[in-house]
């Protein structure tokens, strides 16, 4: 069966930089599991899955555009420490979750000054291009339930 809309597929990936340093990758883990065509992977990595069958392996190296995003200077703030709430210490690297105008979204801290701290709201993998390693495990029909929610249910999905 290929991949293509409305099917679920497993696939172990392992997702590396252009410094071949591993970002992220599904080893030691269960492979993800996901609805194809609904936009629940980025959409370069979707595009390359389409049509393809269980226990085929893959390269693929996907642009910014189609991956994060490219990064958008205006993302950067300077705020005063003063209104930034949260446990601890604060230190460069550290994710914070902030509820703004736009929803709830996550800012990662890039700079601390005296009182003055820059937070960036651009995606941590937002202007690199990404190089998957994928092999697909399965591929199946998704359930009309599966299909209705949006999501996978069973073995690396949802559990409801
Ligand atoms: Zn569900």
């Amino acid at each position: 069966m290929q991949i293509t809309t409305d099917t679920v597929a497993l696939i172990d990936y392992t997702l590396t930089n252009d410094r071949s340093e591993t970002i992220d990758s599904s080893e030691g883990r269960q492979p993800l599991a996901y609805l194809h065509g609904q936009g629940q992977i980025i959409p370069g990595l979707e595009k390359a899955l389409e049509g393809k069958t269980a226990g085929e392996s893959f390269q693929v190296s996907i642009s910014p555009e189609e991956g994060y995003g490219v990064r958008n200077e205006s993302l950067i703030a300077e705020v005063p420490r003063a209104n930034i709430q949260g446990p601890g210490e604060l230190s460069v690297g550290m994710q914070l979750h902030t509820r703004g105008a736009g929803g709830p979204g996550v800012v990662t801290v890039t700079k601390i000054e005296n009182d003055t701290v820059t937070v960036d709201a651009n995606h941590p993998l937002a202007g690199q291009t990404l190089h998957f390693a994928i092999t697909i495990r399965e591929v199946r029909a998704a359930t009309a339930d599966e299909i209705a929610h949006g999501h996978v249910h069973g073995p690396g999905g949802h559990h409801h």
